[in-house]
């Protein structure tokens, strides 16, 4: 196993790692830091979520970018808010130590004229966004790409499950043919070898088996129930569960909030998490949750996919 200071990066990077408790790297680190930092090839990475991935393609490209210059050079573009607040708040932390470096996230739901007075004052180095926000800043001419580096796709396959394959094309059309492209899916279904062909080309290509990520130490239970017994059994069991820290996910946006209705009125600390709520409810219920202050949300696969919460003792899917 290698170390981080074997993979290429800058020491003020290395430093922020360290301090963020980072050891030693992930697989998927271990394969794409070098690579990306060495060439400017396109990437394919064969990722789920929680294999480092962030890392993986945050910490080259931090390494990549070129201080001096205030243009825009890469957009990271990912499925969902959450994500892509997430992404933007683990970046900040891994350049710490770079001085002068900015990135900026831009998502629905929040003002878009204050992601638009930040963009024109800070001039980004780095773009986090929803593939929607993103087009329309675009269109404002906003977001100018005609000299970005890097595109990076996050979670492909599930930007292409939630709609977003028109809107994944037009971003791209925005881009120079010069650019690199880093995409990264946990599958590859036909769509996905799609955007490869048209927009890749002869990728390096890196792979996690799955096999390795998924943490060894999960019991899987589960209960059959009939569904008019289903909210009692799911009731008993969290009561069963002094200690519980979790996520209930749901099919439909009103089972989460029917769940939550249901187990708040006997005490839980419990919220939906779901795409009706305004972005500042989201982003107060995730805020609640990671510091403990829930124990328990319900949301929507939508809502909570690739949202990386420590400790977690449960997650049940009603
Ligand atoms: P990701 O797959 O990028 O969402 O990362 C999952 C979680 O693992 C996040 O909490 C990261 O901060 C953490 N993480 C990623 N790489 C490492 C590493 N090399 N050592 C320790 N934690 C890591």
């Amino acid at each position: 196993m290698q170390k981080f200071i074997d993979l290429g990066l800058s020491e003020e990077l290395i430093k922020a790692l360290s301090g963020m408790g980072f050891e030693k790297p992930s697989e998927i680190q271990e394969k794409a830091i070098p690579q990306l930092l060495s060439e400017d090839t396109d990437f394919l990475g064969l990722a789920q979520t929680g294999t480092g991935k962030t890392a993986a393609f945050g910490l080259p490209l931090l390494d990549k970018i070129q201080i001096d210059k205030k243009d825009t050079q890469a957009i990271i573009i990912a499925p969902t808010r959450e994500l892509a607040i997430q992404i933007k708040t683990e970046m900040d932390k891994f350049s710490k130590f770079k001085r002068g470096i900015s990135i900026d996230a831009v998502y629905g739901g929040a003002s878009i004229e204050t992601q638009i007075k930040s963009i024109k004052r800070r001039h980004p180095h780095i773009i986090v966004g929803t593939a929607g926000r993103t087009i329309d800043l675009l269109k404002r001419k906003v977001i100018k790409l005609q000299s970005i580096q890097y595109v990076i796709l996050d979670e492909a396959d599930e930007m292409l499950n939630m709609g977003f394959k028109e809107d994944i094309d037009e971003i791209l059309t925005y881009t120079p043919d010069t650019k690199s492209v880093w995409l990264f899916s946990a599958t590859m279904p036909r769509e996905i070898r799609n955007i490869v062909k048209n927009y890749m080309d002869d990728p390096f290509e890196v792979k996690i088996d799955p096999k390795n990520v998924v943490n060894t130490n999960i019991a899987h239970q589960f209960a059959s129930v009939s569904r008019s017994n289903k909210l009692k059994a799911l009731k008993r069991y969290v009561e069963s569960l002094p200690n519980i820290y979790g996520v209930i996910f749901c099919r439909t946006k009103s089972d989460t909030g029917f769940i939550a209705d249901n187990l708040s009125s006997f005490g839980y600390d419990i919220e939906a998490l779901n795409g009706d709520l305004s972005q500042s409810q989201r982003e107060s219920v995730m805020k609640r949750f990671r510091s403990k202050g829930l124990k328990l949300i319900a949301a929507t696969d939508v809502a909570a996919r690739g949202i990386d919460v420590s400790d977690l003792t449960h997650v049940i899917h009603y």
